[in-house]
Parts: structure tokens; C-alpha cells; sequence
């Protein structure tokens, strides 16, 4: 057969063998494991319709597509894949019970809360807490550490539930992209006086892909309004039927906030669990399970959240985690509480790793230190090569763009910095589901826990990346290494915000700046009372002028005392005017502004559109 010739370039066919390719590997990896020049399987991606750059990942299809198109077979190997083959040769199996039927005790279920924003999801994560946390011996502090252990009566029996104390589906999509299955059950909040929303049923569909079971709280029963029938009827429309009306979904009605039934909702989950569910670990052997959570302590260093999924965590055990490793120095549980060893389903707060592991990192207890520095190496080596990859697509694609003139591919670079590996994870998580047409890319360059630092600028600096912080601040000389390099860092403290902002530059209408601009000022000299209009502030105007509908606040002493008020009205003598100015006098009209008194001042501005440097 005749090999392809693309601009007197002979590409390599193949004869069928197969080529392994990581999952999100690019043209320029393809390129590699045959021998071929990147830039012709561009050119071959172009023939067949589709435009690719040589470093950009690309999905499975499109590697298959290539695959056929040079006669290879194309084997993609997820990231999964490669960490177990990584751990098999260490002879580490990681995931399965050691040992027979015999061997498996029962274990609590792990438990996500879920449901759109506003229904009450942290207010029944702190009901739940607050009634049920399996008391410390010396009623230790409770601290959020990521997860927590309650413990409930059903049937006579005392039982106990781990909840991941993370709400919301973001997390747990996370945790589950990184291949890690944190959850047996999730509870679905819908609050009774707004019904199935949005992010509910985005919250359900997820639960559902991932084969979770859903237990259906009810919530805010005590608003007046709440129609709990009709949340049963609109979640019967997406595969939810509740019990009683034949379904096998347990449906509870409560109040989180005024503590109504709660033991209802872990009544369920129990009964959930028992009917759907075999979760049985072997305690006896060595520990397994995932990082839910984990910061930078100043004083500790990095302290992480795991949750024990086999096996028996114990101080002194030496764990790798992600591309952490280290010896458990110390482990605290949810109260506070220094304990000794973690079971199954139990969360820990662990000491003595070398760095932060990422939220959904599976961690796995080995014999020898030497192995856990040797697998988080490769593990870490592996990163920085992914990170690598993307780094430097920027300047191919300019390359590319010179010999294609590949339309208009637009990249949004960004560096994710955070205060905890869970909002990272989420953030960067939900950033990449952005769907915002396909002449626009996203791209997470690097992402890390900590504040944001002068390597971080460097890198947004070398390609063209924004950075954004999620509640951390750009530490010491970042601040002026970003002023000079002119990198954009933003700061969050809400991931929704974080989300909206990203894609409104995305979709390249990023909201405009607007900066304030006072108008004027003027002192109320004599307050009128008018039944029809409320206070009406007799007023001589200071400076500036003061025009009707724009915006004022009022200062007293000095101080600030309303905010957002509008001039509503404004007259001179008994004539309706838009502006009154300076030395002059008028009455000014606040709306439903009725508290002011002589002497305060109404200070007016207005929000102007600052031009985008
Ligand atoms: P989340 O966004 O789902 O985590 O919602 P939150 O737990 O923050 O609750 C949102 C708001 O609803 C807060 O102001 C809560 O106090 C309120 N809320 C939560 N549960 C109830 C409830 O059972 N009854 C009433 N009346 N308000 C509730």
C-alpha cells in the first residue's frame, strides 16, 4: 500500500500494531510513539475535517479516528490505568479487599449531601453535626476537617454514617474524575417551597452516573408555602419515586433549620444502604482510601483529610498519598481528638505527609519508605510532564497558526492557586465543563494549593495565563512580579463567581468594569414630612451637583448609614429638576428612604464604565 505523502512528507504507516496513548494525549504525543512529524498529523486531521494543534489534548475518538487513519490501533490508557500499572509494579493492588468472603466486616456508608444552591445542604451537614457527632472522650473541639462520623439509632441497633462534610456535587464530580469513588449514598436536598431546580437535577444526574443511591430530603418544611407532594411529583418525572407512592426512593420531609427530623434522614440512609448497598471492607490489612481534603498548616505542615476504605490506618504507618508520601505522625478525628488507628469509612486528619495531596487522590498504606518516595516520585514526575505538555502549547499553536492559518482557536490559560485541594479541585472541575462553543479552549496550565506565588506568575507570565485565587492572596513579591509582568490575577472567595466570570470572558462579553464617580454632595438642612412621599430631605447641595436617578448614600458623622439609595425626586421650590447644583438649594426625595435627619449628608455617584486595560 502507498504511504501518505503530505507535502513531501511520508508519513509512517502502520501495519495494525497497537500504540498506547494516555488519555488526553495529543498530536505531538501520537507523533512521538511513531516516529512521524507532528505537524503532518496535523495536516492529516485537517484532511479529514478536523482542526487540532499538535499539543492540544485531544478526546478518544479523534485518537482512534487517527489510529484508523495511519492503520494503528490505538489503546488509550486513562490516568487510572497508568496509576495501577504504576502500583503493579510495586506489586501494590489497590481498590480490592484482600481475602475471602470471611474476611469483610460491615462498614458505615459514606455519605454526600447534593441539591441546588440556597436548599439547605450546610444547614443539614451542621444539623447533622451538631445532633449526632459521636462525642470525644474529653468533648474535644469539633473542627471541620473534611468529613465526619455520626452515629444513630435504627431498629434497636446503633449505627454509624460517614458524611463528607464538602457540600454540593462539584466535590464529589471531582473526586470522581480523579477516579475515586468516595461515595455510597448521596442525600438529594430540595427545598419544599421552591421545588426541583437547575442544580438539582444536576446534582441527580450525577448521583446517577456514578450509581449512587439517592435518599431525598425534603427540606424547609416549616416555610410557609412548602409543598413537599408536589417536590415527590417532580422528581417522579426524572426516575425518582418515592416509596408510598410505590418507588424504591426514600423521601423525607424536614426542617434543618428548625431541627425537624433529622433522624429521619439517617434513618433512611441506614435502610437505604441495608436495601441497595453491600458495603462490607476488610479491616485487617493495610490501609486504603482517598484524600478528601487537605491544606498547607503553617504550624503543621501539610495536614490532609482521608477517608479509610479498607484495611486500618494506623500513626507511625508510612502512606502515599497522590504524590505526597510520609510517615503518619500524627491523625486526629472530626472532634479534635488525637486517636491511634482509622477503620473503615472513618475520616482522619493526617500528619506528616511531605506535600498536599489532591482532593480524590487514592492513598495506600506500603511497607517500606523507600516505596512510598518511589511511587509519589513517579507519580509527581508524571504531573509535571502533563503540565509540561500543556505549557508549551502556546507556542506551537503560534507556529501552527503561521503554516495553517488554523482559524481562529482561542485558548483561555489559566493557573488555579486555592486554600484547600477540595476548592481547587471543584473550581477547576466545574471550569472545565464550561460549554462555550468550540472556537474557544480552556486550558488549567497548573493548579495548586497556597497562596499565589512568583513561580505562579512567572508560568502565567511565559503563557499568557490569568491566575486566579480562591480565598488566597498573591504572597510578598508575586504582587509586584505580577504588576510588572502584567498578569492578571484575580480573586475569589465564591466558586459560582469564579464560574460566571470565567465564562463571561469565555464568551467574550466579560461584564465591563465600572468604577464610581461622585457627582456631589448636599447637607440636609430640614427634614418634611409628607404623607404621599415619606421623608423628603430639604437639602443645600455642597458640591458637585446632585442629579435625580442616580445613586446616593447617606452619611452621618462622617460615617456611612445607608447604601444604594436613589435620588428618587428632586426639586427646586415646587418644580420637579434633574439637577441642583452647587450652593444651591432643593428637596431631595429618597424613595423609601425615610431615615434621615438634619445634618446627615446625601453623597451621590454614579457607576461609570472604566475602559479594560
Ligand atoms: P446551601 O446553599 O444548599 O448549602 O444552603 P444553606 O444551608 O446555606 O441554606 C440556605 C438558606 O436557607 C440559609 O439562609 C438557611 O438558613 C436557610 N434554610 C436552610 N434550611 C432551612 C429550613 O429547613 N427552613 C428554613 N426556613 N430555612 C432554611
Amino acid at each position: 500500500m502507498q504511504a501518505p505523502s503530505i507535502g513531501g512528507v511520508m508519513l509512517p504507516r502502520g501495519k495494525g500494531e497497537t500504540i498506547r496513548l494516555s488519555r488526553g494525549a495529543s498530536l505531538t504525543d501520537f507523533a512521538e510513539k511513531i516516529n512521524a512529524n507532528p505537524a503532518s498529523l496535523v495536516q492529516v486531521m485537517f484532511n479529514l475535517g478536523e482542526m487540532v494543534t499538535a499539543t492540544q489534548s485531544v478526546s478518544d475518538e479523534t485518537l482512534h479516528l487517527l489510529g484508523e487513519e495511519m492503520n494503528y490501533t490505538v489503546q488509550i490508557v486513562s490516568p487510572e490505568e497508568e496509576d495501577r500499572e504504576l502500583l503493579e509494579s510495586f506489586d501494590i493492588e489497590f481498590g480490592e479487599d484482600e481475602g475471602d468472603e470471611q474476611s469483610l466486616v460491615a462498614r458505615p456508608p459514606v455519605v454526600t449531601v447534593m441539591g441546588h444552591v440556597d436548599h439547605g445542604k450546610t444547614r443539614l451537614l451542621d444539623a447533622i453535626r451538631k445532633t449526632n457527632v459521636i462525642e470525644g472522650e474529653a468533648g474535644g473541639i469539633t473542627q471541620h476537617i473534611g468529613a465526619y462520623q455520626v452515629s444513630t439509632e435504627v431498629n434497636g441497633e446503633e449505627r454509624r454514617i460517614t458524611f463528607i462534610d464538602t457540600p454540593g456535587h462539584e466535590a464529589f464530580t471531582a473526586m470522581r474524575a480523579r477516579g475515586a469513588k468516595s461515595t455510597d449514598i448521596a442525600i438529594l436536598v430540595v427545598a419544599a417551597n421552591d421545588g426541583v431546580m437547575p442544580q438539582t437535577i444536576e446534582a441527580l444526574n450525577h448521583a446517577k452516573a456514578a450509581e449512587v443511591p439517592i435518599v431525598v430530603a425534603v427540606n424547609k418544611i416549616d416555610v410557609e408555602g412548602a409543598d413537599p407532594a408536589k417536590v415527590r411529583g417532580q422528581l417522579t418525572e426524572f426516575g425518582l419515586v418515592a416509596e408510598e407512592y410505590g418507588g424504591d426512593t426514600m423521601f423525607v420531609d424536614i426542617s434543618a433549620k428548625q431541627g425537624i427530623n433529622i433522624e429521619g434522614v439517617l434513618e433512611a440512609v441506614v435502610l437505604t444502604a441495608d436495601a441497595a448497598l453491600d458495603l462490607r471492607a476488610n479491616p485487617r490489612q493495610s490501609a486504603q482510601g482517598i484524600a478528601i481534603e487537605a491544606h498547607l498548616d503553617r504550624g503543621r505542615g501539610a495536614v490532609a483529610t482521608v477517608l479509610v476504605q479498607r484495611g486500618t490506618l494506623r500513626v507511625g504507618d508510612t502512606m502515599v498519598a497522590g504524590d505526597a508520601h510520609g510517615r503518619v505522625r500524627a491523625m486526629l478525628d472530626d472532634t479534635g481528638k488525637s486517636v491511634k488507628e482509622a477503620g473503615p469509612a472513618m475520616p482522619v486528619l493526617v500528619q506528616g505527609l511531605t506535600n498536599v495531596p489532591g482532593a480524590g487522590d487514592n492513598f495506600l498504606v506500603v511497607g517500606e519508605d523507600r516505596t512510598a518516595r518511589q511511587i509519589a516520585e513517579k507519580r509527581a514526575a508524571r504531573e509535571r510532564n502533563a503540565a509540561f505538555a500543556k505549557r508549551t502549547r502556546r507556542v506551537s499553536l503560534e507556529d501552527l497558526d503561521k503554516v495553517l492559518k488554523a482559524g481562529e482557536v482561542q485558548q483561555l490559560n489559566l493557573i488555579i492557586k486555592g486554600d484547600a485541594s477540595g476548592s481547587v479541585e471543584a473550581l477547576e472541575s466545574s471550569l472545565l465543563q464550561l460549554d462555550v462553543g468550540e472556537d474557544v479552549d480552556l486550558r488549567v496550565l497548573h493548579r495548586g494549593v497556597g497562596a499565589v506565588t512568583e513561580t505562579d506568575i512567572d508560568l502565567a507570565a511565559g503563557s499568557d495565563a490569568i491566575v486566579l485565587g480562591f480565598n488566597v492572596r498573591a504572597e510578598g513579591r508575586a504582587t509586584q512580579a505580577a504588576e510588572r509582568e502584567g498578569v492578571d490575577v484575580r480573586y475569589y472567595s465564591v466558586i459560582y463567581q469564579a464560574i460566571e466570570e470565567i465564562e463571561a470572558a469565555l464568551k467574550g462579553m466579560l461584564k465591563p468594569v465600572y468604577e464610581e464617580v461622585e457627582l456631589g454632595t448636599a447637607e440636609i438642612r430640614e427634614v418634611f414630612r409628607s404623607s404621599k412621599l415619606g421623608n423628603i430631605a430639604g437639602v443645600i447641595v455642597r458640591s458637585g451637583e446632585v442629579k435625580r436617578n442616580t445613586k446616593a448614600r447617606l452619611l452621618r458623622d462622617g460615617k456611612v448609614v445607608a447604601e444604594n439609595l436613589n435620588i428618587e425626586g428632586l426639586r427646586r421650590f415646587k418644580d420637579d429638576v434633574t439637577e441642583i447644583r452647587e450652593g444651591f438649594e432643593g428637596g431631595i426625595n429618597l424613595g423609601n428612604y425615610n431615615d434621615i435627619k438634619v445634618e446627615d449628608v446625601i453623597a451621590t455617584y454614579e457607576m461609570r464604565e472604566k475602559p479594560r486595560g
